[in-house]
């Protein structure tokens, strides 16, 4: 049988690591990445460079984009040399990128327009669940699409949910992301509030990580904070660009402001390029110049 031949647009921290997992399974893999020394490791690991985007959309099967947000997905698809520039007919294309449900539907009109079938794939999980393929994955588009992307599907995550039509996973993941940056927030004012109250940030993790309140982001998360090293696996300029989203959908929950509000300020002083959680170091920045004289 012939093996698929994958094309993968975007090697940052989670391409680089889920385009790795395809070549394990046995896929032949095209990568494309703007820089394009970053497609160097995955080339000595048996993946092919492909000349340019539009190479990708003539000599694959199925096209994946994991870039970072709307304007990067519109740069990647819809420029002169971009993907639809001139792709093979019916080929498959799927954004897994977080972005708006708007880009989401105009890719499917914009794809349809050119004869090319599109799914959008949206994930969740980072760092080790990347690794171990164990992400989950809210799809969006037509079932005879979903069916053909389910051996990527199978090799990249643990789970992977056709929810509906495009748009519909797209907006699952502001949802998800939302409740992931509140998270973010409360273990941080948790960890900042007990240690005000004389409790060590080592013992305050522990009882949460033992209580009910444990959850695989706390645990994650408290590795981050006790080891000091905020190097990111999901950078906090991320999370600010998916509460932004939100926000156009037109979020308005009471907590809704004051948590845009908190990650906006923590990517203006610094701390975008860094992980998420990283806004541990903001409150506490912004804790301390409070009580200064
Ligand atoms: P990242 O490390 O910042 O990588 C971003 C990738 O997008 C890089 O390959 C970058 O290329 C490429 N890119 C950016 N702008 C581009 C443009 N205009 N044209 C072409 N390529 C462009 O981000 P990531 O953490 O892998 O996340 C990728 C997406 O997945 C984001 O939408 C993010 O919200 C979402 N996501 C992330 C996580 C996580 O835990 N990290 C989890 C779920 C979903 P260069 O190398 O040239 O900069």
């Amino acid at each position: 049988m012939t093996k698929l031949k994958i094309g993968w647009v975007g090697l940052g921290t989670m391409g680089t690591p889920m385009a790795r997992n395809l070549l394990r399974k046995g896929f032949s893999v095209y990568v494309y990445n703007r820089t394009r020394e970053k497609e160097k490791i995955l080339i000595e690991l048996g993946a092919f460079s492909a000349d340019n985007i539009q190479h990708l959309s003539q000599v694959c099967d199925m096209v994946v984009t994991m870039v970072t947000d709307d304007e990067a997905v519109e740069q990647v698809y819809n420029t002169s040399d971009g993907l639809l520039a001139d792709p093979s007919p019916g080929i498959l294309m799927i954004d897994m990128s977080t972005v708006s449900t708007k880009i989401s539907k105009e890719l499917a009109r914009d794809c349809s327009d050119k004869g090319v079938h599109f799914l959008e794939a949206k994930v969740s999980g980072s760092g080790k669940l990347v690794e171990e393929g164990q992400l989950i994955i809210m799809a969006g588009g037509a079932d005879e699409d979903y069916q053909k992307a389910l051996p990527i599907f199978e090799s990249l995550g643990k789970q992977s949910f056709l929810m509906g039509e495009v748009g519909i996973a797209s907006a699952a993941k502001l949802c998800l992301n939302y409740f992931l940056a509140l998270t973010f927030q409360g273990l941080a004012e948790t960890v900042l509030f007990a240690q005000q109250e004389h409790i060590e940030k080592e013992a305050i993790l522990n009882l949460i990580n033992e209580s009910p309140l444990a959850s695989g982001v706390t645990r994650q998360k408290s590795q981050t904070i006790l080891s000091n090293d905020f190097s990111p696996a999901f950078a906090l300029k991320h999370i600010t660009k998916d509460l932004r989203l939100a926000q156009k959908e037109g979020m308005t929950f009471p907590l809704f402001n004051p948590l845009l509000a908190s990650y906006q300020s923590a990517s203006q002083m610094g701390f975008a390029e860094d992980d998420a959680i990283s806004i541990i170091r903001f409150l506490n920045k912004t804790v301390s110049d409070l009580k200064k004289p």
